[in-house]
């Protein structure tokens, strides 16, 4: 019996042993899975690489914001504008990493395309893709056609509403932000890239190479309404552009003038290095009327100012209302101008327009233009 009962303990031992052994694997299967299942989910978004390509991934999920496409109940600019103001206005510009340039031409014409869904590519769309186009090399730069690289430099001064319907000036003067994002969206839909003053200026004077569809995006007389409407989509699309301010009128601003850009926002501008400060004087004057004394003082002390407040060269210039001389053009390249702009109607020529560099034409973005007429402009 002795050995009986130990026959009958030991067995039940093994088996009890043998039990608990079996059971170590499930205990353990059951203790990650419960402490999974407990673990808050923002550790697996952590772990998540980052989309490399940020910009036209988040360019399509960003909602419409109200500040940014102005009056979307314009009967003049609902339709493609309003649609395409929506995919590319955000609510948070934190949210991207628009303020750092985009250094490639490849970065901003791949994306790009954030509407492609609802506006068919047109006929003039570059294909993205590592095959170059024929107006191209195989680093992305323009290739001159007969020698010639074409470049519009687009004139805009107020982005708002017009204010006064009967005012046919300010009509022909003022895009509305719907229009404006519909045209930046159209620019980057079809492949151009925005440069600024001083790169026109290296491809003009040295041959610098430009991106394909190089184009300038001017905007006149630091109007409050280029930080507030204008900027937010440029920085948006990472799309360069050169503001030409009148510095008694950002001395307004400073005062509290709200149609006028301030130093500050000026500055904040600069250091985002996607806009390029250009002078237009001190008090926006005809340089062509005044005495060589005062036109000397406008011309240079405008620099002058704008490098205080900036902290390195000023390059460019713009003649108030397109007026100048030969005794301003003497001055503008006396006081240090490399590159300065008229109204004249044309696209500036690189490298052929070096000896008129300081009297480079532009094409007008009229009030009320379409983007067919927008389009066409820059054909
Ligand atoms: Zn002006």
């Amino acid at each position: 019996m002795e050995q009986g009962k130990h026959g009958v303990r030991r067995p039940a031992k093994a088996w009890l042993h043998t039990r608990w052994v079996s059971l170590v694997p499930a205990l353990i299967l059951i203790f990650f899975v419960a402490s999974a299942a407990m673990s808050p989910r923002t550790t697996q978004a952590v772990d998540e690489p980052a989309d490399p390509i940020t910009p036209p991934a988040q360019l399509t999920a960003l909602s419409p914001s109200p500040d940014a496409v102005g009056n979307a109940t314009d009967p003049v600019t609902l339709t493609p504008a309003a649609f395409i103001a929506g995919g590319l206005a955000a609510t948070n510009d934190e949210v991207q990493p628009s303020a750092t340039p985009l250094p490639l031409p490849t970065m901003t014409s791949t994306p790009a395309v954030p509407t492609a869904t609802a506006i068919p590519p047109t006929p003039t769309s570059t294909p993205s893709g590592p095959t170059p186009t024929p107006d191209q090399d195989a680093a992305g730069n323009a290739q001159p056609v007969d020698g010639t690289i074409r470049v519009p430099v687009l004139m805009y001064h107020y982005i708002r509403i017009n204010p006064v319907a009967s005012d046919r000036l300010g009509y022909g003067l003022s895009v509305p932000p719907t229009d404006f994002a519909a045209q930046m969206a159209w620019l980057v839909q079809n492949g151009y890239h925005a440069v600024f003053p001083s790169e026109l200026t290296a491809a003009i004077t040295r041959a610098a190479p430009l991106p394909t569809k190089p184009i300038v995006l001017t905007f006149d007389d630091g109007y409050r309404d280029f930080y507030d409407k204008a900027w937010p989509v440029l920085k948006q699309y990472g799309l360069k552009s050169s503001s030409a301010v009148i510095t008694s009128f950002a001395d307004k601003g400073d005062r509290g003038d709200l149609s006028y850009m301030n130093w500050n926002m000026i500055g904040e501008l600069d250091r985002s290095g996607l806009v390029e400060i250009a002078s237009h004087t001190l008090s926006h004057p005809d340089l062509t009327r005044l005495s060589p004394g005062q036109r000397w003082a406008e011309l240079s002390q405008s620099k002058d100012l704008i490098e205080r407040h900036l902290g390195h060269p000023c390059v460019a210039f713009v003649y108030p209302s397109g007026r100048y001389d030969g005794a301003t053009l003497a001055d503008a390249k006396r006081a240090g101008y490399q590159i300065a702009f008229t109204t004249n109607d044309g696209k500036v020529r690189a490298p052929q327009d070096s000896g008129t560099i300081l009297q480079l034409p532009r094409v007008r973005v009229a009030g009320g233009t379409t983007i067919a007429g927008f389009a066409k402009n820059l054909g």
